[in-house]
């Protein structure tokens, strides 16, 4: 492995994201033992689910940090060039997630990442067949998600829940030898997970669940996993079924606001 050029982490933040990431794990624990008291049927899904930890915007220290000290393994990035930079100067054995807006252009770039464990945001045939061409034909699968947009708000990426996802999906196992269906992914209204705080649940995590059983009984498949939940409503999301959580603030504290070229 090559040496790092990562900054020696400050002690006092040490503290602080190490304590952070203990307690998201802890309550992403405890919210997946309680669907597992609760609900058989997700017995399947892996348990607990998936903690991703969203680095986009802090400096590699963060991650070195966790890597190092807690063994924190899977990161998620939004843009690819940060990623790309991220994933030259880090340990090749991090599980790096890009879960940003795809474009058809950086396909290829991301591709040739090695340790690409996912990409969560694939919405298009074309951006599949992109991510295949490029992928090493010697390396593990890449994995990929299929961004679904389950609020139908015009600002939000993703495929329709019916038969676009379906049809992509159909595209990446039969046509995609260099790319393995890991599931479907939802950024979600988090109004509606504000508008859901009493025991109601999120519309969107409940679609998402829906099309995923749709896509799996239209290609006859099982075991899709669900990434949803963010810092604001992980634990509902894994009480819905979530397999794969995003989550950026709790852990890493407030990013500063989004710059316009993004
Ligand atoms: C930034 C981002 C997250 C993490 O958001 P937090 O609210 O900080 O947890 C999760 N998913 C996607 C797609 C994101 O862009």
């Amino acid at each position: 492995m090559a040496s790092h050029p990562v900054a020696v982490a400050d002690p006092d933040r040490s503290k602080v994201l190490l304590q952070a990431l203990s307690s998201v794990s802890s309550r992403v624990a405890a919210a997946s033992a309680a669907v597992v008291a609760l609900d058989d049927q997700s017995k399947s899904n892996p348990r607990p689910p998936r903690l991703v930890a969203v680095s986009k915007v802090k400096p590699a220290s963060d991650i070195q940090i966790l890597y190092e000290h807690a063994g924190h393994r899977h990161f998620g990035e939004n843009y690819v060039q940060e990623l790309v930079d991220k994933a030259g100067q880090l340990p090749q054995d991090i599980q790096w997630h890009f879960i940003g807006s795809l474009q058809s252009n950086k396909c290829a770039t991301l591709a040739a990442i090695p340790n690409l464990f996912a990409v969560e945001t694939v919405d298009a045939v074309k951006k599949a067949r992109k991510l295949n061409d490029a992928r090493n034909e010697d390396w593990q699968k890449l994995n990929v998600f299929i961004q679904v947009n389950t609020s139908g708000e015009h600002s939000k990426s993703g495929l329709a829940p019916g038969q676009d996802t379906v049809d992509v999906a159909r595209y990446i196992v039969n046509e995609c030898g260099r790319l393995n269906l890991l599931g479907l992914m939802t950024i979600g209204s988090i109004a509606r997970s504000n508008a859901a705080a009493d025991g109601e649940q999120n519309e969107d995590f409940t679609t998402l669940v829906k099309t995923k059983y749709l896509v799996e009984s239209e290609l006859g498949m099982n075991g899709l996993e669900l990434s949803m939940g963010m810092s604001q409503d992980f634990e509902d999301a894994i009480k819905q079924g979530s397999t794969n959580v995003r989550v950026g603030s709790e852990i890493f504290g407030a990013r500063p606001p989004r710059k316009t070229a993004d």
